[in-house]
């Protein structure tokens, strides 16, 4: 019964997202459509011909980024896992969003000895420059954004709120001075196409596809936010366990031994 229950709740969830994409689809072909039957019409007006084609182009480009964010939903079968040096990927990412998200942004990061984690590396960077053009259209008038990172041990028996399974994380947050989120959009952030912002801007699987590969990857997430008082993601990923510290290692298990 759980297993029928589980297919039928995939079944919703994926009537939710198909229908999400129609609509999505259908606007991008009506402005694409728009434009060429109006530059049909009066293809001598010139200057309206070319900004009616911009408008099928962007409309286009658009459309190509929608196919482009689900063929990377399709292939998260595909991860390619390797033990990442944490304060290194934060730096590296650090540097990539200070020059992306423009100077009204402070970006720091915080990650001093902190072990290293097992993710896939590209879709890792992905998941955090797509948090941080988040936290960007958030602070339109410019803010700070903080990368940090630090080793968390999830006990046995414990009830972690991310509903993480017991062991060794490292837990990176990407937090924002921004808007925060009403209580409304923060229950429905990462639902795939849940987007706030105009048409264009937005496609709404940001969220939905950093939940997703941090799932894939053993981990999870958690967003804290509040109108006002700014956004923090959380990702907890696992850390790679040859430099668990001794300290926190199983009794049972032997002490990995550093010659
Ligand atoms: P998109 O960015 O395309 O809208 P996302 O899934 O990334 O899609 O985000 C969904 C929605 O969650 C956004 O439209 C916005 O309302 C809200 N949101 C996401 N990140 C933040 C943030 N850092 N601060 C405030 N709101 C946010």
């Amino acid at each position: 019964l759980s297993d029928q229950l589980a297919q039928a709740q995939k079944v919703q969830a994926l009537g939710q997202l198909a229908g999400g994409i129609a609509h999505d689809f259908n606007n991008i072909l009506q402005a694409v459509s728009g434009a060429a039957t109006l530059i049909a019409r009066r293809p001598e007006d010139l200057e309206k011909t070319r900004r009616l084609a911009r408008t099928a182009i962007d409309a286009a480009a658009r459309g190509a980024s929608i196919t482009q964010r689900l063929l990377a939903f399709a292939h998260r079968g595909e991860l390619r896992t390797e033990m990442l040096p944490t304060a290194e990927l934060l730096t590296c990412v650090r540097e990539v969003l200070a020059h992306t998200l423009g100077s009204a942004i402070t970006v720091r990061d915080t990650a001093a000895a902190v072990p290293p984690l097992i993710a896939d590396r590209g879709q890792l960077e992905t998941a955090l420059v797509n948090l941080g053009t988040n936290a960007r259209d958030a602070m339109p008038e410019g803010g700070t954004l903080t990368l940090a990172a630090a080793a968390e041990q999830v006990p046995e028996g414990g009830d972690h709120p991310a509903g993480l399974a017991p062991g060794a994380y490292v837990r990176l947050s990407v937090t924002d001075t921004g808007t925060g989120m009403e209580a409304a959009t923060l229950a429905r952030a990462t639902d795939p196409f849940f987007t706030t912002k105009p048409p264009g801007q937005g496609t709404g699987l940001g969220l939905a596809m950093v939940k997703g590969f941090v799932e894939q990857s053993g981990g999870a997430m958690a967003i804290d936010s509040a109108p006002g008082a700014g956004t923090t993601v959380t990702l907890w990923l696992r850390q790679a366990s040859e430099d668990i510290p001794c300290a926190a290692t199983e009794d049972n298990e032997p002490i990995p031994s550093h010659d």
